[in-house]
């Protein structure tokens, strides 16, 4: 498949699903506590959908069954939304898509049901800062690979995790995956030259334990094969033709967290 290049326009519509995957996992985030499960959040999703004229992209997708993925603990990815209670304590991921004026946008975020162990807590904390060291190093005329060292390196600087080889991050346009594939580790300065115009969803998975996987026989849910607990957080970004990034998930484009990395982002999708 031909890399995508979109134009600005197109960007700001990818931006506009990219408010309503924001929009909707922000709701997600503030219900979960224990009692509520996983479909009720998946019912939420489908209703702010609804109210934004938005489509799914999960659902139907190769068949999978619902709006969202929802992976609980061991579960790292790829969940499928059922009736168990969370209970306090529990490492909850939740990815979500939306589909725009036939524009996609993928986010996901791993979150504690309550109080969480704190190496539960450290392990979310590495996911999300790895996948915003990913960002922050995908410059325009730098390379594909630059973003999966970054994300590497720093999970590697900060203790001992799995990190999932046979998952990663990818182009994303009018499919939710396009090429390229942006994998979650190895050395910088390889692939795919970077430039205005790419839009990439990256998202680090990583276990306590492992990082060989499993898929359970709904065919969909990927566990950690020791069943030591895992952590997923995805955003979708783009490059600009100012040379700036821009989070096209994050509610502010990704403006706080790549700040403090030293990068700035676009301002031509304001
Ligand atoms: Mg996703
Ligand atoms: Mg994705």
């Amino acid at each position: 498949m031909a890399i995508q290049i979109k134009t600005v326009d197109q960007l700001k519509v990818m931006r506009r699903a990219g408010l309503v995957v924001a929009g909707g996992l922000e709701l997600m985030k503030a219900a979960i506590k224990p009692g509520v499960t996983t479909l009720e959040l998946d019912a939420m999703a489908a209703d702010f959908l609804k109210a934004h004229n938005a489509i799914p992209s999960f659902l139907n997708y190769n068949g999978f069954p619902n709006v969202i993925c929802a992976s609980v603990n061991h579960e790292v990815v790829h969940g499928i939304p059922n009736e168990r209670p969370m209970i306090e304590g529990d490492v909850m991921s939740i990815d979500f898509g939306a589909i725009v004026e036939g524009w996609h946008g993928d986010s996901a975020f791993t979150v504690g049901v309550g109080a969480v162990a704190a190496e539960d807590q450290k392990l979310m904390d590495v996911c999300e800062e790895s996948m915003w060291r990913g960002i922050a190093a995908g410059k325009v005329g730098g390379h594909l690979s630059d973003i999966s060292h970054a994300i590497e390196s720093y999970i590697v600087s900060q203790g001992k995790y799995g990190i999932l080889r046979e998952y990663g991050g990818h182009g994303i346009g009018t499919e939710m995956h396009q090429d390229p594939h942006v994998i979650n580790y190895g050395p910088a300065g390889l692939g795919l030259e970077l430039k205005p115009g790419l839009a990439l969803a990256i998202e680090p998975m990583i276990t306590r334990g492992t990082e060989k996987m499993k898929t359970l026989s709904d065919d969909w849910t990927v566990i950690a094969s020791d069943k030591s607990n895992g952590a997923h957080f995805e955003h979708s970004f783009a490059l600009l033709p100012d040379g700036k990034p821009f989070v096209l998930t994050a509610l502010d484009g990704g403006r706080e967290r790549l700040g403090v990395l030293g990068v700035e982002v676009s301002e031509l999708l304001a």
